[in-house]
């Protein structure tokens, strides 16, 4: 290792000093006891669908629990669970919206005149604004903070994670990613940062008949537990298809769509 200058913007080491000397401080309102990052390779896997559920299984336990919206470019926390008010500014700093079950909510959404409104920022500016729903946002005392990251192993989830302290990761691929090289991505990425990958999620990993109840692998036979056992990841989950899902998604109503599909990965993940 080359002697240190601490100018970690040229360093290509990986050393624990260049993760803690990047690391920004919360608002001193906010007391977060754990932080989970959810990611993905690319964006449509349902990433946000994974880190909705978790919230709500988080909460369904009787965790106090927070979601941090980082995809800036493409925000679906907020109409996942409904969300139509604004976020409150003050000078203090910003007030997360509560969603109907009591999750403290901030996304770029909520602060939008109009959220339909596209996001044309560039990557660094797009990374400012993660790490200030992380420094500027009052999220006072939660149980369990998720947070929903931009898609990819580019710059901006990378200076995302050198900057909010993640305890550990969940990757949710969907099946036909399993085959490529983009799980072993998010793998590197996390252990670049000596971040624990806690789990990997395959979701629309299969489908139930509606008539006999059978699972019906559509894209064939799953690799989640292949590639699990070749990255050292101890807990995966399989998800299926489900309309049913997609409709309690669009029609904000994620916290009223019961399912148990998470509750053992939470529970082997939060201890
Ligand atoms: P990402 O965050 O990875 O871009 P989303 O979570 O927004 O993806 O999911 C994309 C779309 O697919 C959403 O409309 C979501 O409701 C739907 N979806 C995700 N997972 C499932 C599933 N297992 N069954 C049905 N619909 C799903």
């Amino acid at each position: 290792m080359s002697e240190c200058t601490h100018d970690c913007s040229s360093c290509k080491e990986d050393c624990n000093q260049r993760n803690k000397s990047l690391l920004e401080k919360p608002h001193s309102g906010s007391k977060i006891k754990r932080v989970i990052g959810v990611v993905s390779g690319k964006g449509g896997v349902g990433k946000s669908m994974v880190t909705s559920l978790l919230a709500v299984t988080a909460m369904k336990k009787g965790f106090s629990t927070a979601i941090l919206d980082a995809d800036i470019t493409g925000p679906s926390i907020p109409r996942a669970f409904g969300l139509k008010d604004h976020a409150m500014a003050t000078e203090e700093g910003i007030y997360p919206v509560e969603s109907a079950w009591g999750a403290a909510v901030m996304s770029l959404n909520l602060l939008m005149e109009n959220d339909t409104d596209p996001v044309v920022w560039r990557g660094p500016v797009i990374a400012g604004a993660v790490k200030q729903f992380w420094t500027d946002v009052i999220w006072g005392e939660r149980d369990i903070m998720f947070i929903d990251m931009p898609p990819g192993t580019g710059d901006v989830p990378l200076t995302v994670f050198q900057s909010i302290p993640v305890d550990g990761i969940v990757i949710v691929t969907s099946p036909q990613e399993l085959v490529g090289m983009i799980v072993e991505k998010a793998v590197n990425m996390a252990r670049l940062m000596n971040i624990p990958v806690l789990g990997l999620v395959e979701n629309m990993s299969y489908t139930v008949c509606p008539h006999c109840g059978e699972k019906l692998h559509i894209f064939g036979k799953s690799h989640v537990d292949e590639i699990a056992k070749k990255y050292g990841i101890a807990n995966t989950v399989q998800l299926p298809i489900d309309s049913n899902l997609t409709q309690a998604c669009d029609d904000g109503m994620i916290e009223h769509f019961e399912c148990d599909w998470l509750d053992d990965l939470f529970d082997k993940i939060v201890r």
